[in-house]
This record gives C-alpha cells, structure tokens and sequence, in this order.
C-alpha cells in the first residue's frame, strides 16, 4: 500500500473523528508533522508526496494512541506556554492556557507592582519567588525566562516531576532556576529558620476526588492523579497553603494560586480566615470564570 499524504491524513482523521476526538483535523496534521519532523510550512510542502507502506505504518501506530485517548502532547513530548516550549510527560500536568493568565498576571505584578493595572505592591520588590508543586516547571520557568533579576525556586513532592521540570529549565536557558523536593513547604522548614520568599505563586491539586472520574479520559487516564486530586472537596492544598504560606512570607509578600471555577469564595475563606493577609482578591480567566486568588502578607501583627 502506498498512499498520498493527504489521503493518510484524512484517513488518520477519520479514524480519530470516530471515536469523538473534538479537534480530529488539527490532531491528525500535528501527529503527522511530530512523525515526519515537520513544520505546518513542510507539511504543506509534502502535501503531494505519495508515502510507502512503513511510513503510513509509523503515523498509524502514533493515531491509536491517540484514539486510545492520549493527549497529544504526551505523544508528542511537548506543550508549549507563554511562548515556550516544554517537555511533558505522564509524571506532570499538560501545562494549560487558564494557568497563562496567572503567570501574565504575576509578570505584571514583579514588573509593575500592579495587578490588572491597578496598584498592588511597591513594584521592584519582588525578587525570590518560589513556585510550590512546579510540576513541568512552566509556571517558574517562565517566570524565570520573561523577568530579569529575580530568583527562582521550583519545588514538588514527585521526584519525576523535578527531573521534567530541570530539564525544561535547562532547554529554555534558566540554569540559575532552583529545585526542591518538598511537600507543599515541609523542605522549607529548617529547625532554626523558615525559608522566605517576595512571591509564592502555585497550582496545587485541586479537583475533588469524586468528580476525577467524571473528567475526560485524556486527563483521569492519562494526567497524574497526584498532580490533580486535591481532597475531597478539592480544597485539601489550599487549607494547608493559606497554613502555612505567611511564614515563608517576607515583608510585601504575595501569594497567589490558580483555583477551580467554583472554589473562588472558598479559597478566599481560607485566606482570610488566617487573618494573616491583606487585599485577598479573585481574578477571572479568559473565559470569565474564578481562577486565581491572590493574597499579600498583612502588615498588622
Ligand atoms: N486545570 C486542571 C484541569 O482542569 C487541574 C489542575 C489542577 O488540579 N491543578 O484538569
């Protein structure tokens, strides 16, 4: 059999289009272009091209798994975010477009001092910044990437997810990016002397145990169950970050963790009831709904 590639690729299509895969057409041309090492220019360069029976072998093997229901981006090795291209695997979380808008959100913040263009901080203060449950590391890598002179720590409690998120720092030009092994803030805690940070920023696992196996297959079969199950009422991180996180705090500091639609009023609960914060704010994402808290460290003792 040999076959044209755009035949191959509508058969590929097809094949995804029938088991319910939403973007059939753009899945089957990117499985393509990872198997072939092509841009979406080379692709259309080779449209023509008539393709032997190995090679069509190749891109059907990789249209199972993808059939099967895994995500693309585990097929492919990568995601790319905030204009960046990193390494995924099945030990971290496909990093996500919601999570784009809290790192835009905390560049403004170190730059600007601001927060949606009103005042927040002293701008300028900002300079040692801890990314708690990196995961791949796109949070602090990209933070890493788009600021000059601040200091960044990536910690999580999966020694996996390190060796992705090290190698992500490394490939996108960050070696001064630090790495830590800690539950949530437990490697922090020296016996004399609390580790402390200008900003916190974290998306810790949050989904309620029982709506896990109502997600998409491509997340509850495919995404680590560590890096998403938080409790069960989903909140289990946030009660131990808003615990915790003021004592790792320096003066001015900022915590800020991206949250699930529906858990803005209590996750800002939990914030406030520490009364340990100031100027506890719920920002929205693209699509309108609940998904950043935001919190600076009270100034009142
Ligand atoms: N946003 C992810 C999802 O919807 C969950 C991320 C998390 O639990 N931190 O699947």
């Amino acid at each position: 059999m040999s076959l044209p590639l755009k035949e191959l690729i509508k058969i590929g299509e097809k094949q995804l289009e029938d088991v319910g895969i939403t973007d059939a057409a753009r899945d089957a041309k990117l499985l393509y272009c990872f198997f072939d090492k092509l841009d979406s220019v080379g692709l259309m360069m080779h449209w023509q091209d008539v393709l032997q029976d190995n090679q069509c072998e190749g891109y059907f093997a990789l249209i199972e798994r993808r059939a099967a229901g895994e995500p693309l981006q585990y097929i492919t090795g990568t995601q790319d975010f905030m204009g960046l291209t990193f390494q995924v695997n099945s030990d971290v979380l496909i990093p996500r477009q919601d999570t784009e808008t809290m790192v835009e959100d905390c560049i403004e913040l170190i730059k600007k001092g601001t927060l949606r263009g009103s005042d927040y901080i002293k701008a300028q203060s900002t300079k040692d910044i801890l990314d708690l449950c990196c995961g791949s590391g796109a949070i602090g890598v990209s933070l890493a990437n788009l600021c000059d002179n601040i200091k960044v720590t990536c910690s999580d409690v999966s020694d996996r997810a390190l060796v992705v998120a090290e190698k992500n720092a490394q490939a996108n030009g960050c070696k001064s990016v630090k790495f830590e092994k800690s539950d949530l803030f437990s490697a922090f805690c020296s016996k004399f002397r609390k580790k402390k940070f200008d900003l916190i920023i974290s998306n810790p696992p949050y989904i309620e145990s029982s709506v896990i196996p109502t997600l998409q297959r491509e997340v509850k079969d495919y995404e680590p169950m560590i890096a998403l199950d938080g409790g069960e009422d989903g909140l289990e991180f946030y009660r131990r970050i808003a615990c915790e996180a003021a004592e790792h705090l320096n003066k001015n500091g900022i915590i800020m963790v991206e949250i699930g639609y529906n858990q803005g009023e209590a996750v800002t609960c939990l914030f406030e009831e520490t009364e340990k914060f100031a100027d506890i704010t719920c920002l929205k994402d693209l699509a309108g709904k609940d998904r950043i808290v935001v919190a600076k460290l009270s100034t009142k003792k």
